[in-house]
């Protein structure tokens, strides 16, 4: 299954369902079709499933089972979050996913000042949540939050579950998506402190304590505690692979003239944004792509948006460099020769474009 994917880099967007996640949730979509709230014994069986589930999150998160609930991904976590707080008392670093920004925006938020990926605490009036990814998703870079006294911390952990050991000790939300980590889309879940109380996002029904109603995704969320109980085992693994990936790809662009990593000292190992100069990041992902390779020229939820990567735009590169940009990120699949591969066709990509544009 996984050899499919051997050309796809573009993890950051997604990734694919793992062999052994998806056996697990085969069972949930035929013969245990049961609704986790019912009370026979089809429903019993599929409660013991997402229970199981979410000890196996919990587990790979560091913390209590109950205090994870179930979502349909990152941005309903990262939007239940937020409508916890009165607007102006919610601080943002410019580095967040949209469902952040735009949420943010919503609701009069404030947006945190940074100095490149330095992130610091707002001045003035009292802020009551900070939210700061973890790990961000079109560089890779891992940020830190700035503490600020009294105010609850939330981290968008996405990008990092699964991938980079994690530590909640100084977060009271976490927001995260099992598809970036071999689970399924569509679900994902947010992390509460001590469990709530929260005020629900999506009202009608008594399902996660009340918290948030509608149907279990079952067969989802086996998938997704499926992937984060394979994640704790092979995590170390996982990093090493991606470590050593990352370095046939910077060894095999070498010679290409003028690019430049858009990185940082702490960054995460399975993504590597780079920018062509002079070249546009979507001809060499259209260019790539003939080729049979997928790479991104930036987040997926705005690679079809005109507008320039405000993650760049916030660290002030010059237009020309964030034009340029493209994201490739690694998984499951990726082989040392597909990535040598990748290597040589962005490089000839690169001088067929640049011969183009004389
Ligand atoms: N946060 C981050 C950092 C992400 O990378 C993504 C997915 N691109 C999301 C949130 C949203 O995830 P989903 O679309 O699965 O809700």
């Amino acid at each position: 299954m996984l050899e499919a994917a051997a050309n796809y880099f573009d993890h950051a967007a997604t990734s694919p369902v793992l062999p052994e996640v998806f056996t697990e949730m085969l069972p949930y979509l035929s013969e245990d079709f049961g609704n986790a709230n019912s009370l026979h014994s089809w429903g019993q069986r599929a409660r013991a499933a997402v229970e199981l589930a979410r000890s196996r999150v919990a587990s790979l998160l560091g913390c209590f089972p109950e205090e994870v609930f179930f979502t349909s991904g990152a941005t309903e976590a990262n939007n239940w979050v937020m409508r916890q707080f009165e607007g102006p008392k919610i601080a943002y670093s410019p580095f967040e996913h949209s469902s952040v920004l735009e949420t943010g925006r919503a609701l009069g938020a404030r947006v945190l000042p940074n100095v490149g990926y330095v992130v610091s605490a707002p001045g003035g009036s009292t802020t009551a949540l900070v939210s700061v990814m973890t790990v961000n998703n079109e560089t890779g870079a891992e940020l830190e939050a700035p503490k600020i006294p009294g105010a609850l911390c939330h981290r968008d952990v996405t990008q990092q579950l699964g991938k980079l050991p994690l530590d909640l000790t100084d977060t009271d939300f976490a927001s995260m998506s099992a598809h970036k980590l071999g689970g399924p889309k569509g679900v994902g879940a947010l992390y509460a402190r001590g469990g709530g109380p929260l005020e629900p996002l999506l009202f009608g029904g008594e399902h996660e304590g009340g918290y948030r109603a509608g149907t279990l995704n079952v067969a989802g969320i086996v998938g997704f505690g499926a992937a984060c109980a394979l994640a704790s085992d092979e995590m170390v693994e996982r990093l090493e692979r991606a470590k050593r990936l990352r370095g046939i790809l910077l060894q095999a662009l070498h010679k290409v003239p003028d690019w430049l990593e858009n990185c940082h000292n702490a960054n995460s190992p399975y993504v590597l944004s780079v920018s062509f100069l002079g070249i546009q990041g979507e001809s060499l992902v259209v260019e790539v792509d003939a080729k049979g390779f997928a790479v991104s020229s930036g987040a997926a939820c705005s690679s079809r948006s005109t507008e320039p990567s405000h993650v760049l735009t916030a660290l002030g590169y010059s237009p020309e460099r964030v034009r340029g940009t493209v994201r490739i990120s690694l998984g499951p699949g990726n082989t040392a020769e597909s990535t040598w591969a990748l290597g040589k066709a962005l490089e000839s990509a690169a001088a067929k474009l640049r011969a183009l544009a004389k």
